[in-house]
């Protein structure tokens, strides 16, 4: 037997020929596209790629963008006063800072800047505040399209047991939060699994893994989870992207042999990289008819 291997570029270009659609009929409704400022600090390559690719989903969705690049000896107020102009603008209404950020510049004190109705990737501690408690503004783009796959795969998370390997604040802990939601406060992306976090200092790794029904990989190690970790027939979601030293990309999973024993499974690439680019583009949209209602409102 061989694992169903989920096609995460296909469910990503189903969502954004919905966002698309919801984009136009916003634009005709308002008179004005969504628009999303990018930031970049620095000359990181692997940050370039990924700017390019999140402008290049914007056109295709019908929304605006813009971007803006600081040199990497910028400074911490220079950043600041970037993203204190992007806030004030009515112009734009999501706002994107590329990590990572070069070292002189408090990363922490960048995104807290960023104005919670514009925070598109829903870093802001009052969003993710909201998201802990089920009431969620946004939602995280790469642990939204996780759930996203789950759903649009027809893979049941509730009452299951989800072991999500890895506690970042971008991954981890947001797609934790997000599995253990009940579905009535959460809507689509609630899931009401039964959820295990597992981190560097977890003991058994591999004891805990092999119990998963869900098994979401989240922890940067190249190949790291192999088939013995992995429960007969359970779905398993690789989230990581690490580049080999031949320059190939590769997951955290060891996709060749845990096929030959899971349900389901995501290769990388074309797994979850492609939704986190939807996500984003839903979120600016949301971002947008934020911004319309609010200003409706006053
Ligand atoms: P991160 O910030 O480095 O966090 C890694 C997490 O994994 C940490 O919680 C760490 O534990 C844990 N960990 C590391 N080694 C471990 C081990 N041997 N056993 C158990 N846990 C271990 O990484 P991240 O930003 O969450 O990203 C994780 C992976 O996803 C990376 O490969 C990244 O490239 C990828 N990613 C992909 C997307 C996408 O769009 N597909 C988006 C974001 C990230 P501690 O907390 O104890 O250090």
């Amino acid at each position: 037997v061989s694992a169903r291997i989920i096609d995460g570029k296909a469910i990503a270009a189903e969502i954004q020929s919905e966002t698309a659609g919801e984009v136009q009929q916003f634009t005709t409704e308002t008179g004005y596209a969504p628009c999303l400022a990018t930031v970049i600090a620095g000359d990181d390559p692997a940050s370039a790629v990924y700017i390019r690719l999140k402008h290049r989903g914007c056109k295709r969705a019908g929304i605006e963008s813009r971007h803006t690049s600081l040199p990497a000896d910028a400074s911490q107020q220079q950043l600041l006063e970037l993203v204190a102009s992007l806030n004030n603008d009515p112009a734009v209404h999501g706002i994107l800072v590329q990590l990572p950020l070069p070292p002189q510049i408090d990363e922490t004190a960048v995104l807290d800047a960023i104005h919670p109705l514009k925070d598109v990737d829903c870093f802001h501690p009052e969003n993710v505040g909201r998201l802990t408690q089920g009431r969620p503004r946004f939602l995280p783009c790469t642990p939204h399209g996780v759930m996203q796959i789950l759903a649009r795969s027809g893979i049941e998370a509730a009452g299951r047991h989800a072991v999500v390997a890895g506690r970042s604040e971008i991954v981890g802990k947001p797609m934790a939060s997000m599995l253990l939601q009940r579905n009535s406060t959460v809507g689509a992306s609630g899931a009401n699994a039964t959820v295990t976090v597992c981190h560097s200092r977890t003991e058994n790794l591999a004891a805990i893994t092999a119990q998963a029904d869900i098994l979401i990989a989240a922890i940067g190690r190249p190949l790291f989870f192999t088939a013995d970790m992995v429960k007969p027939g359970a779905t398993v979601i690789d989230v990581g992207v690490n580049r080999l030293d031949d320059g190939s990309l590769a997951g955290d999973v060891d996709f060749q042999a845990v096929r030959q024993v899971a349900g389901a499974i995501t290769p990388v690439p074309g797994g979850v990289g492609p939704l986190t680019i939807s996500m984003l583009l839903l979120n600016t949209l949301q971002a947008a008819r934020l911004q319309a209602s609010n200003a409706a409102a006053t």
